[in-house]
Order: structure tokens, then sequence, then C-alpha cells
């Protein structure tokens, strides 16, 4: 790729990657974004409820958001950017050729991760002098540089209009992580009207040099907050009076490991957080659980969550408290499209730096992405997801790192490369 252009889509990355933010706070993040299309020019920049349902929207907490768009403030970015987004993160820019043709949409994501970054010295954000500048964040799944390959793909679709027909879509979408924010970009609508889809991620089971097609292996996820709500009373002289939610959530976390496994495919389920209780000698009145289930179909993720939904139900009357659940994340899983795979298999296999192009069917976690193309394909599209690799140590860890100047321009090439064969004026 163009030497001025790698050099500006590592600079961005390693920009993004000092100021990580987590889902539906990406302020900062969307307004570089933003900022840059408007100087590429070219691109109708879509913003706010245009492409987020509000209605759809999963897992955003109001205070993280106001917090965000403080700090947001203080780093610079204009109140007038802050009142386009109507308080939601996430941006789509279209780019219309002119001329007829398909409708490609390409997808990154933007957030980062809850973890803190490594203080080794030879880690290389540390070496080189980009590492998180947020202590409890940072950018340990590489959306990073899906935004940065992002823009680097948008400016080099605005300087190659005339040699494409159709119309691109890019799409920057807030909250991948906990896949809440998906699901609200595609109730949106606003790719209803894509022909084709396509969403890469680094890393995972690619290692550096390799991209991976990924032809199914998304599980199926619903992410659910759990609440229980008891009835206060002295743990000494009154305990018969109280009714602990504590309790109720302890025995849902036992239950929920034992939901029978299901004989048609792969299961998942985790409690990874309980909070509950007031102090000592009280009996304790409420408890949270931040829970996920996971299926290798639709219907065997929702076997999951049903089995969760009765547990809850039943422990609330057992234990004479109140459960809710709220869902805070949803992703579906991945169908087979060997149609774009090829197209991205024949662009893959010439890209120099690749040494190996391989099929992926493994199950492995979840991805939003999943709730676009299904969007896409029920308004008569399709859609695809790929792998490019890097060498890394495991995923939403504190030393995760990149090889950007190696990585970044993988992706590059296959997205360019794509939209030629897609979108090309002979094609
Ligand atoms: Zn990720």
């Amino acid at each position: 790729m163009d030497k001025a252009l790698f050099d500006e889509m590592i600079a961005t990355r390693r920009r993004i990657h000092r100021r990580p933010e987590e889902g539906w706070t990406e302020f900062e993040t969307n307004w570089l974004v933003v900022e840059r299309l408007r100087e590429i020019g070219g691109f109708d920049i879509l913003l706010g409820t245009k492409v987020v349902n509000p209605e759809a929207v999963m897992g955003r907490s109001e205070k993280l958001v106001k917090e965000a768009i403080e700090r947001a403030l203080a780093n610079g970015v204009p109140q007038s950017f802050i009142d386009e987004t109507e308080g939601y993160t996430g941006c789509v820019a279209v780019l219309d050729t002119g001329r007829p043709g398909p409708t490609t949409a390409f997808r990154c994501d933007m957030d980062c991760v809850i973890v803190s970054e490594t203080a080794d010295p030879a880690h290389v954000p540390n070496a080189e002098g980009f590492a998180s500048e947020r202590p409890g964040f940072m950018h340990a799944c590489g959306h990073d540089a899906h935004t940065a390959v992002g823009l680097a793909v948008a400016r080099w679709l605005a300087e190659h209009r005339d040699e494409l027909c159709g119309r691109f879509k890019l799409v920057f979408q807030p909250a991948e992580e906990g896949v809440r924010g998906g699901g609200a970009i595609a109730a949106s609508g606003v790719l209803d009207d894509v022909d084709q889809l396509i969403g890469g991620h680094v890393g995972t089971f690619a290692r550096l040099g390799e991209v991976g097609l990924c032809h199914t292996g998304f599980l199926a996820s619903t992410k659910l907050d759990i609440y229980f709500e008891g009835t206060p009373s002295h743990a000494g002289a009154d305990p018969h009076k109280g009714r602990s939610a504590l309790m109720a959530a302890c025995a849902t976390a036992m239950m929920m490991q034992g939901i029978p496994r299901h004989g048609e495919g792969t299961t998942r389920v985790s409690v990874g957080r309980l909070v509950a209780g007031e102090g000592r000698n009280v009996t304790p009145v409420h408890a949270f659980m931040q829970a996920e289930v996971r299926g290798s179909s639709g219907e065997i993720n929702q076997y999951m969550v049903d089995a969760v939904e009765n547990i809850v139900k039943g422990n609330a009357v057992a234990y004479g408290v109140k459960g809710r659940i709220e869902k805070a994340g949803e992703a579906t899983t991945l169908d087979d499209c060997p149609e774009l795979l090829d197209v991205i298999r024949s662009v893959a296999g010439g890209i120099d730096g690749v040494k190996r192009v391989f099929d992926e069917s493994r199950p492995s976690g979840s991805e939003d992405c999943t709730m676009l193309i299904r969007r896409v394909k029920e308004h008569g599209g399709r859609g695809t997801y790929f792998l490019f690799g890097c060498n890394q140590n495991g995923h939403h860890r504190a030393d995760f790192d990149i090889q950007d100047t190696e990585s970044l321009p993988v992706a590059f090439e296959v997205f360019t490369g794509v939209a030629k064969k897609l979108n090309g004026l002979a094609a």
C-alpha cells in the first residue's frame, strides 16, 4: 500500500490505542473517525439515532455515557459533535460512486476491553510510547486496529471512486464487547439496502501472515443481568423475618452450572460477577449477577436462556424475593457464505506477506457482527467474516499486542481487494 496511507493508518491505530473507551462511550474515538472522514470528503456521515435504534440498545449505562461525554469535551471533542451523536456512539459513512452497482458494507468496531495494560517495558506500546493513558482500560482485542484500517479503507475508496461502481457503507460500530452494539445498529435499518457486508478481526485463530475464512463457529449468545431484591432484617434477632437476595443469587449461580448439556450442539454458561449484600449482620436486600449463555444455534442458546429464566423464577419463589432479568447483549451464529469467502480467498492469496489462507469453523467466542449479517440476509443480502493474523498470547490480556505494521496492511489489502472485485468497474 501507499507509504503515506500506511503511515497514517499506523499512527491512527496508535493514537486510538492511547485513548481506549469502553462500549457506548467511544466519543473520542468516534470524533476521530468523523473528523477524518470529513477531511477525506465525499462521504455522507450518519450518526446518532440514524444508525442506532435506542429501543434495541443493550448494556448501555447512562452514567458512564455522561462521564464519557465530560471526558471527551475536556479532551477537545466539540460540543457540536456530541449533539450530533444524540448520546449514541456509532457512525455509518456512505460513499456513492454515482454509478449503478452493488452496495457493499465493511464493518469495524471501536470499543476497548476493561483490563489494565501491562507495565512491562518490553511490551511494544510501552517501548514505543503509545500505551493506554487510561488505567483499567485497554485495546486488548484489537478494535483500535479495526477502526484504523476502516479509516485507511475510507481514504482509499474516496481516492479510487472513479474506478468503482455502486455504493459503500463503512460501519464504525460501538460496544462489540459483550455483544451489545450490533443489534442496535442492525435494528436502525441503516443496512437494509446492503447487498453484502464483510467484517474482520485481528488475531484469534490466525497467526501473523495468515488469513482465516470463517464459515461458521461463532456461538449464539445472550448476556443476562440478573437482579434479586429481598427483605432486610436483623440477622441475630429476626433472621426469620428477612428474605435474602444473596442466597437466591448464590443458588442461581450454582444451579446455572447444572443446566443439562444439549444433545444437539455446544453450550456454554458463565456467571462472571455476583455482588450482593449490605453488611455483616443485615439480611441481604440486593444481589446483582452478570451472566451469559451460549449455544451453537439460536435454538440451543434459547434453551439455555429459558433454563436460566426458570431458575431465577424458581429461586425467587423459594427464597421469597423478587427476581428480574435484563438482556444486556445478544449475538447470533454465523451462516456459511462460501461465495463471499471465495472472493476473500482469491484476494488474500495474492497479498504480500500472507503465507497461508485457511478455512475456519471451530466454535470460538461470539461476535455481534452476526447481528448485522443476519439483518442484511433478512433483506436479501449476504455477509461473511474473516480473520487477519497476529501473534498474541490471548485476547483480553494485559500483554495483548498485534504487530500493527505487519498485520494491519493485510486487512487493508483484503478490504480494498474485495472492493475492487465486488464493485470494480469491470465487475
Ligand atoms: Zn474483539
